[in-house]
Order: C-alpha cells, then sequence, then structure tokens
C-alpha cells in the first residue's frame, strides 16, 4: 500500500460506492488505519491508496481511535465556516488555511453495513470534509484564495511533475 501523490490522475476521479461488506473490505480497512498511523495522518482515503472506492479512515484524536467511514452523505452542514491549517499525505510539505463548515451532519455506512449517523464541530468535522473531498477527487489546494493558489502553484508542478512515472515514491 503506497501513498498517491498529487498528479496521479486517481485522486481525480469520483469514488464509487462500495457494494460489498466482505471480509475484504474490513481487511482493506485495517490496511488503511495501519497506513495512516504509520504516515502520523489524521485521515487516509481511498483513493489516497489508488482504490476509487468511497471508504475512509480517521482518527480525530479524542482517544476514540480510528472510525472507518464508508459511502458518506453529508446531509446538513452549518451556515457558519471556520478557516483551520490543514496539509494532506497526497500533497506533502505543503500546508495552507482552509475554509469548512464549523458543524456537519453526515451518514455513512461501518465494515459490517450498518447505517449511522454523526455529528460533528470543530476538528472532527474538518478531518471529515477534507477526506469527503478526496472522494469526489477535491484536494484541499482546490479551495484555497487563488492568491495562495498562485503562490503554491510552483510547488505543486514540481510534486505532480515527480509523481508522475515514479512508482513506489512518496
Ligand atoms: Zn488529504
Amino acid at each position: 500500500m503506497e501513498i498517491k501523490i498529487i498528479g496521479d490522475p486517481v485522486l481525480r476521479r469520483k469514488a464509487k460506492r462500495v457494494n460489498f461488506f466482505d471480509s475484504a473490505l474490513r481487511t482493506l480497512i485495517g490496511e488503511m488505519v495501519r497506513k495512516m498511523y504509520e504516515s502520523a495522518g489524521v485521515g487516509l482515503a481511498a483513493p489516497q491508496v489508488g482504490l476509487s472506492i468511497a471508504l475512509f479512515v480517521f482518527d480525530d484524536q479524542s482517544g476514540e481511535g480510528a472510525k472507518e467511514v464508508v459511502n458518506p452523505e453529508i446531509v446538513q452542514t452549518s451556515s457558519e465556516t471556520l478557516l483551520g491549517e490543514e496539509g494532506c499525505l497526497s500533497v506533502p510539505g505543503i500546508y495552507a488555511d482552509v475554509e469548512r463548515y464549523r458543524w456537519i451532519k453526515a451518514t455513512y455506512y461501518n465494515r459490517y453495513g450498518q447505517l449511522k449517523e454523526i455529528e460533528l464541530e470543530g476538528y472532527p468535522a474538518r478531518i471529515f470534509q477534507h477526506e469527503y473531498d478526496h472522494l469526489q477527487g477535491v484536494l484541499f489546494i482546490d479551495r484555497l484564495p487563488k492568491e495562495t493558489k498562485a503562490i503554491l502553484k510552483p510547488k505543486l508542478l514540481k510534486l505532480a511533475k515527480s509523481s508522475k512515472g515514479v512508482t513506489g515514491s512518496r
């Protein structure tokens, strides 16, 4: 399992819904959780490891450990937004303030195919929105003001260039 870096087309694809809640899915979730911790990330979406399916894992540091999220839908959001710094394992070395909804309500399925509803606020809501974006083919850099994007552009191009055709690299 290797982390895909910006420039890899899988990061730009809309992920397909998961239809089978089988042992293969549970194994995959376990591997993604391990990869997330190994990479010191707070979230990891399946497209980031080359799989275009609607699945991500995250750990909001609340002490509850890693959570898996399958086929999520954000069903309600606050009108209020917050700015906060984000980075991404697929966009290494780049950190920037991103505007996100302060509060969200979402539905998703767990590894057993049970439908869940969750309300998140602040940091956990931010992580959820960041990972949810990955399933739509959206990266946090897409949400930056265009002035910030312009400043980051040379760095991003360099990352994209080095990511292409280089397998086994981060
Ligand atoms: Zn990310």
